[in-house]
């Protein structure tokens, strides 16, 4: 496994916080780079192990344009920040993303004898200019590359008026609209969520999938910045809710008993609404609030002021009824102590930590006392990216409860995943008794 990587857009975070503290002491400026692959269709139509081929493909010609202090994180498969600390001028930021746009917009990338044709689009941020701290600067770089990919100039790098004026952000905005209005283009995949012990999948986490008006995939956790930018956090959590009490109740019509997961950003622990909307959409689908998880980031719990309001708020969505679930655990600086205080149902091991789990003692420590202490909490474990047999019989020996990840399956549009749980059924003992042998 490659293990050159560090995950996500926390260790990007993390990173940029720290060259940004080298900063205040005197040196020079940090840049940010979002890379975003926009393959041809038919990579979507590839097996699994070939995208993962095509990730990792990716990363190795990204990484051979590094300059030495330059990291690189993978943030989902199409997209990566690169940070390029100590920069001279903006012109080393410029030629950085030239270089990569040449390496692969002029020839496709060969995956076990299939061509992929593709085209990358960068946008970027310097500091301390475009973002006060790493995560306004993350977010800039990303904005940029939105206005890049929209727009036929190449890769750009960030100016305010962008947020303003620019028509490809005003375009994604517009189709953003007309996704809520229309609520077609939005949706909710999938991905199963196996239960150790059984082998069963007894519930999924409901990913958001948005395709804007040129039919391209934006990822996720773009989507979502963008939706704060524009002001339409409210009608997105409208949506977001009443689409899950839906999938809900499809999915008790199927005669499925599987809980379904949410993600809800920071912001909404401080929305006093949002209780109340979970609850009408419940209502709306008669569905039981046990059957909705809200997962929320760790580091989204940490401002927890003296003011208490994420707690409260926490205290009124538990009194409702749902389960909450700290989603990408050990990438926060909260600590188990706080875990007993939030009273939560569930924990998720980031997957940074998952990546390298058979490689890294550290890493398998830090699982371990995650597990350990959980569970004496009573809280449930689940590990999130797992890829391979190997890393989830580890797990399973640690008695982690629950897997995610590729290894069973991507997140699937509601049809495929009442279909991958129908094929399961009847396999789940099979699959326990092999992790135990
Ligand atoms: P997350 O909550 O940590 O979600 C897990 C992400 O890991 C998903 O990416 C999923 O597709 C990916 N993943 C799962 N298993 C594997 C694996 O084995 N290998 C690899 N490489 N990746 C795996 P996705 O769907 O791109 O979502 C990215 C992030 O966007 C999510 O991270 C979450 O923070 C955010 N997001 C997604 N949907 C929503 C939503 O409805 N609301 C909000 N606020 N955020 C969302
Ligand atoms: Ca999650
Ligand atoms: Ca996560």
């Amino acid at each position: 496994m490659d293990s050159l990587t560090p995950a996500g857009f926390f260790g990007a975070l993390t990173e940029v916080s720290t060259r940004l503290a080298d900063l205040k002491a005197g040196s020079v400026g940090v840049g940010v780079v979002s890379l975003y692959a926009q393959p041809d269709a038919a990579l979507y139509r590839l097996p699994l192990e070939h995208m993962r081929r095509f990730e990792r493909a990716m990363e190795r010609e990204i990484r051979a344009r590094l300059r030495a202090q330059d990291s690189l994180f993978a943030i989902d498969g199409k997209e990566w920040l690169i940070v390029l600390p100590n920069l001279s001028s903006a012109a080393v930021l410029t030629l950085a993303m030239l270089k990569f746009e040449q390496a692969f917009n002029e020839a496709p990338l060969e995956i076990d004898g299939i061509m992929l044709h593709m085209r990358v689009v960068c946008g970027a941020a310097i500091s301390p200019e475009h973002g006060k701290d790493a995560f306004h600067l993350l977010q800039s770089a990303r904005i940029a590359g939105l206005v890049a990919g929209r727009g036929d100039t190449g890769s750009q790098i960030y100016n305010p008026a962008m947020e303003q004026i620019s028509p490809s952000l005003a375009s994604l905005e517009r189709d953003l609209r007309a996704a809520f209005a229309g609520g077609r283009e939005l949706e909710l995949h999938l991905q199963p969520k196996v239960h150790v012990p059984s082998g069963e999948c007894r519930s999924a986490e409901a990913l958001l999938r948005w395709r804007n008006s040129a039919g391209q995939w934006v990822p996720p956790p773009v989507v979502v910045s963008l939706i704060d930018r524009l002001g339409l956090r409210h009608r997105f959590n409208r949506w977001l809710f009443q689409c899950a009490a839906q999938i809900l109740h499809g999915l008790r019509m199927e005669g499925l008993e599987v809980d379904v997961s949410i993600n809800i950003s920071a912001t909404d622990l401080y929305d006093v609404e949002v209780p109340e909307l979970i609850g009408q959409a419940l209502a709306t689908w008669s569905v039981a609030p046990e059957r909705l998880c809200l997962e929320i980031t760790e580091t989204s719990m940490i401002d927890d002021g003296p003011g208490d309001s994420v707690s409260a708020v926490l205290g009124r969505l538990r009194a409702l009824g749902l389960s909450l679930s700290i989603d990408d655990f050990g990438t926060g600086f909260s600590g188990m102590s706080r875990l007993k205080r939030l009273a939560v149902q569930e924990v998720k091991i980031d997957r940074s930590f998952v990546i390298d789990l058979l490689s890294s003692s550290r890493d398998r420590e830090i699982a371990a006392s995650i597990i350990d202490l959980s569970h004496r909490l009573g809280v449930e474990v689940t590990a999130e990216g797992v890829e391979d047999e190997q890393t989830a019989a580890l797990l399973a020996e640690m008695e982690c409860d629950y897997i995610q990840g590729f290894l069973y399956s991507k997140a699937l549009p509601l049809a495929d995943f009442v279909a991958w749980v129908r094929a399961r059924t009847g396999v789940g003992l099979a699959a326990a008794n092999m992790l135990e042998g």
